[in-house]
């Protein structure tokens, strides 16, 4: 992939708010590629994760939010562990994909439902406060769109005993829950307030 770099090649703003939200030193990165390396998704990615990082150092913004890594990154960590610069990539990554957020910009389609996973798993996590199959499968359709995904195999699992139709709640959902309407209310104040 080829970048316009003549008019907006080197405007620092774009990378400075990066670097004052995520708290990275992002003219650390020399680009070794380290990270990319060890990353596990980088086969499925269109950018490696030190191409996202020298798109911010650019003030490329545009292509900085508008790609599939931000989205699909696993917060595995592994390539923070791999930089010999200690830049904190996930955290970068958050960033990224908050901004992307405030500005009202969606996945992509590539990663469209590997975020639709995301919060299926999530919101499975604060209405139980664990997995359940069901609960995660339902939620996934739901959130993807994709509503008869694997339906054709719940007969199956049901009639094996493999999947209870609802999973227990944990003891003390309450205040796993109350952690989440705190996030919750932290998102939608840093919206309002970008
Ligand atoms: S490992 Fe660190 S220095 Fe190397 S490209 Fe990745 S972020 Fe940059
Ligand atoms: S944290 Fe994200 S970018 Fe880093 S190695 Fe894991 S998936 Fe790749």
């Amino acid at each position: 992939m080829k970048w316009d770099l003549t008019d907006k090649a080197l405007d620092s703003s774009f990378r400075h708010a990066v670097e004052a939200a995520s708290g990275q030193g992002l003219s650390d990165c020399y680009q070794c590629g380290k990270c990319s390396g060890g990353c596990p998704v980088l086969p499925d990615l269109e950018l490696s994760p030190n191409r996202v990082l020298r798109l911010v150092q650019l003030g490329l913004e545009d292509e900085a939010l508008h790609n599939e890594t931000v989205w699909c990154c696993l917060a595995c960590g592994t390539c923070n562990t791999r930089c010999p610069m200690n830049v904190d990539i996930v955290r970068v990554m958050d960033t990224l994909r908050a901004m992307a957020q405030r500005r009202g910009i969606e996945p992509p389609s590539s990663a469209a439902r590997v975020w639709a996973f995301c919060r299926s798993f999530l919101d499975c996590i604060e209405e139980f406060g664990r997995l359940g199959e069901i609960a995660l499968m339902g939620s996934y359709n739901l959130n993807s769109g994709r509503l008869f995904t694997n339906m054709a195999k719940a007969p199956w699992f049901f009639l094996k005993g493999k999947v209870a139709l609802s999973p227990h709640k944990i003891k003390n959902i309450g205040r796993l829950q109350r952690v989440f309407k705190r996030v919750h209310q932290m998102e939608e104040s840093v919206m309002r307030n970008p």
